[in-house]
Formats: C-alpha cells, structure tokens, sequence
C-alpha cells in the first residue's frame, strides 16, 4: 500500500490527478503524521482547520478540472513568513501573539496556486542560527540519529523546522529562507535538497526581515523536481518589493533534464580547506565525477576572496538586523513590558530585554558597533567593499565556467550544545555564504551519507538567474547518488 506521507510532490500531483486518493485525504494523512511527530518540535502552531478547508477547496477544484499546479499539496510555512490570521513569531517571544493581517507574497502565491497550509514551522529567532538552538519555542529535533548513538541531533538551521518537517514526511515540502545558509545547510542535515533562488527572484515582502540586502525564500523538498515545481510558484514579480526581479519566471519543473553536456562545472579550490573531513572531500571528488558523466567538463577556477567571506558577512548581516529590528520597540508588535514607574524608554528597554534571545541580542550589538560612527568605515564600509571583492570573484569565474560545485557543510549534524561558541557555529556557513553575499543562487542536494549514516550534501552555485542550470545539476546529482535519505 502506498504511504501517502511518503510520496513525492510530483507524485502526489499524479496521484491526485488519477484519483488514486483524494486531497482530504493525503492532508489527513499529513495531520496523522505531524500529531506522531510532535516530539520533533517542528511547528510553532499547528492549523489543520485551515489545511482540511484548503483540501476541500483543491478536491472541489480537481472534481471541477480547475485544479492550480499545487492543488491539495501539503506544505510547512517557514514562521518567518507573514501569514494571514495566522500566528508570525519568527522563532522570537517578542513575537509571540502577534496576527498579521495579510499574507506574505511568497505564501500567497502558494495558497493561490492551491497549496495546502499544514502550520508555521519552527526556526531559529529571526532566522539567526545554524542548529534551531536559537528558537524562543524550544529546539527542533532532527528525525535523524547517528549509527550507534542515541546523541539528538540538530537540524540545521535556520530553517531547522522545515527541514525536520519534510524529512520526517510531515510535509511534503515547505517553504525557507536563506541570508548566510538556511535553506542549504538544513537541507543538507537531514537529506533533502532546498534551493535559494537568485537574490530578488522571491519577493521579501511579508517575510520577516533578518538582513534585507541577503534575505531570500526557497523551497525545501525531497527531489530537485518538487523543488522546482515550489520554486516555479514562489518566484515572480512583486512591485511591494523594491529588490524585486522583473524578469520572467520559467516553469522551472518542465525545463528539468539533468543533461549536463556543454556545461563547465567550476571547482574553487579556495574550498578546499585545511584539514577538510576526508568523507566530505571525497563525497566531492564524487559530485564531480557524477556531473562529468552527466556530460560536464570540470575545470579548476579560483575564488581568492573566499576567506573574507564569513567575517564580512558577520558584519553585513548584523548590521543589517540591528537596523530591522529597531522596529520592535513595544509599541506596534506583540510583547510589551511596562517596568511600573517607567517612563516610554524603560518600556522600550525592558521589551526588548525580555523578547529578545541571547544571539539576537549579540547580532544587535555587533551590529550596532560596526554602525557607529566611530567604527562606520573600519567596519561596514570595508565588509562592503569585501562583498564587492567576493562578486567580483564569482563574476570571473564565470568566465571559465557555468556552475560551480562545493560542498554545503563542513561536517555532517552535529549534537545539541556541540557549538556553543558562537564562533564555531558561523564557520559552519563557510561554503554557504559567499553565494549569499553574491546575491547568486545555490542548492543543496542529498550526495551519501557520512560512515555513521548520516546525511551529506553538496552545493551548486549558479550565474544569477541560472536557477534551472542550477536545478539540472543538481538532478544529475540526484538521479547519480541513487538512494532515498529517510530517517528510521
Ligand atoms: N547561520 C547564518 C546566520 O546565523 C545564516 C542564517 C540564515 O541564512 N538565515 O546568520
């Protein structure tokens, strides 16, 4: 008997399609799974009202041959994105209780072509983090375990929730966002792939701003195809975004072939760092073997910016958040703390006291140094031109190639409390965030498993707008590596 959890977003399409089940149940199914996996802690909130009316509303839809492209499918929303009705926290308690009153770009355009909304998926406060340690409403729980240890392991962050939610086959897909990382490196701990389009493809508007100049949503999925098929509906358009691309989007599924001949596969040796785990190193000799036999050339190219990349965007990024995060003052937004006898700035202070996490309050403080005056040029300025330095090497590298390939992540998940110096844990976006600051997009796909029997992936970054090179080579990586990542 089929699983329906287990199915894929293109093969719950089929199925619906055929009437093999209908979307009442497949989202039943979905709800079923998502109450037996509450200890993953992976949703905020739970909506299975809305999801049973929206299921309703896609099998009226398929009865009428009406159906959008993801009628009846079940997804996760990433809480970082505004939902309408629906609780928005971003992971913070300052936050917490607050209803926005209209729905982000991004999700309405999956609502609007027929998704189901299963809830708000838990994630690290404001989407700062690598593990979903950060999260005011508690860790999510990876649903994988090493061979041989019973240690809980993080699921990457900071989409963490989503990541944990569509391996364990709650949700056949959800939604992320990435400033530094997050759709990749939590795609990569627990075996699927996500996909951060070029910057400006998804409109930011109604997502929760981090690092505005960096922020993008992107699909996370358990095949390239699904993430395609989420990608094509969240792209587009949207003049309530100023960075938004007015370019047209392709139906980026249809255009998948996996056919790599003419392609040049760039491979940055600057990433080939010191003391590289030996398993991820050949888990990349193997990438570039498979991409070869997909019809690629590899060719050697040099990124010598590289090593700057993460201390510039630890200036960038937090600088940035401490300037969209003044907005949470007490005044406008869920919490307020009135300290008796206080006057608006004690009140100010104690909100933001008591609603802001540890790490938060580290980025707003690094941030606002680096943005004063005193330290403006030593800092911000020079992380910029940085950026520009880091651009300018992926530009030239596209000279000698299409698409580069890199690992995601240093090191297979690690356990809870494992990187609790901060530093340790940004070094874990050391293949992520140069594409980040380039603005270029980047997947992750499922490559092997690491020799304890966990996840790897590997990173494909593309010329801007290149997403369905992007997506190509990640199917051939895909369809090369042949195995199913599913947690036990
Ligand atoms: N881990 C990075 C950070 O903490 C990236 C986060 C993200 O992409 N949202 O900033």
């Amino acid at each position: 008997m089929t699983v329906l959890t287990d199915l894929t977003i293109a093969g719950m399409k089929a199925g619906l399609a055929r009437r093999d089940f209908s979307a009442a149940e497949l989202t039943a199914a979905h709800l079923t799974a998502m109450e037996q996996a509450r200890g993953l802690n992976a949703f905020i909130v739970e909506t299975p009202e809305i999801a049973t009316g929206q299921a309703a509303a896609a099998d009226m839809a398929l009865a009428r041959g009406e159906a959008r492209p993801l009628a009846g499918i079940p997804l996760g929303i990433k809480d970082l994105f505004c939902t309408q009705g629906v609780q928005t926290t971003a992971g913070s308690k300052i936050l917490q209780g607050f209803i926005p009153q209209y729905e982000s770009t991004v999700s309405g355009k999956l609502l609007a072509d027929g998704a189901v909304m299963l809830g708000k998926l838990n994630m690290d406060e404001f989407a700062m983090g690598s593990s979903n340690e950060t999260s005011a409403y508690g860790k999510v729980i990876s649903p994988w375990k090493a061979e041989n240890s019973n240690r809980e392991l993080v699921p990457g962050g900071s989409s963490g929730g989503s990541a944990a939610a569509v391996a364990a086959r709650i949700a056949a897909g959800a939604t992320g966002t990435d400033t530094g990382g997050s759709i990749r490196q939590p795609a990569a701990f627990v075996g699927i792939s996500g996909i951060k389009p070029t910057y400006g493809r998804c409109s930011r508007w109604g997502v929760v701003a981090f690092a505005s100049s960096l922020d993008q949503a992107g699909p996370m999925a358990r095949t390239v195809e699904d993430c395609a098929l989420l990608l094509t509906s969240m792209c587009g358009y949207d003049a309530k975004d100023s960075t938004s691309l007015n370019v047209p989007v392709p139906d980026f599924a249809a255009g998948l072939t996996g056919d790599l001949r003419g392609k040049r596969v760039g491979v940055p040796k600057e990433y080939r760092l010191d003391g590289m785990d030996a398993t991820i190193a050949k888990l990349w000799d193997q990438g570039l073997e498979w991409l070869n036999a997909a019809g690629a050339t590899i060719v050697d190219v040099s990124l010598p910016h590289t090593k700057y990349a993460l201390p510039a965007y630890y200036i960038i990024a937090p600088a940035e958040a401490s300037s969209n995060l003044a907005r949470y003052d007490g005044v406008r937004y869920g919490l307020r703390v009135t300290p008796p006898g206080g006057n608006l700035a004690d009140m100010y202070s104690a909100t933001r006291a008591a609603g802001f996490g540890a790490e938060v309050k580290r980025r707003i403080m690094i941030g606002t140094y680096v943005l004063s005056a005193g330290y403006y040029d030593a800092y911000y300025t020079q992380a910029q031109r940085v950026r520009a330095l880091i651009a300018r090497d992926f530009e030239q590298a596209w000279e000698h190639c299409d698409l580069l390939l890199t690992p995601t992540a240093p090191s297979a998940a690690f356990a809870f409390g494992d990187k609790a110096d901060p530093l340790a844990m940004y070094l874990n976006d050391v293949f992520t965030v140069p594409s980040s600051l380039a603005g270029l997009p980047a997947m992750s796909v499922p490559a092997g498993l690491s020799p304890d029997g966990l996840p790897l992936g590997l990173q494909i970054i593309g010329k801007p707008l290149d997403e369905a090179g992007v997506l190509d080579a990640g199917l051939a990586i895909e369809r090369a590596a042949n195995f199913t990542a599913k947690p036990l």
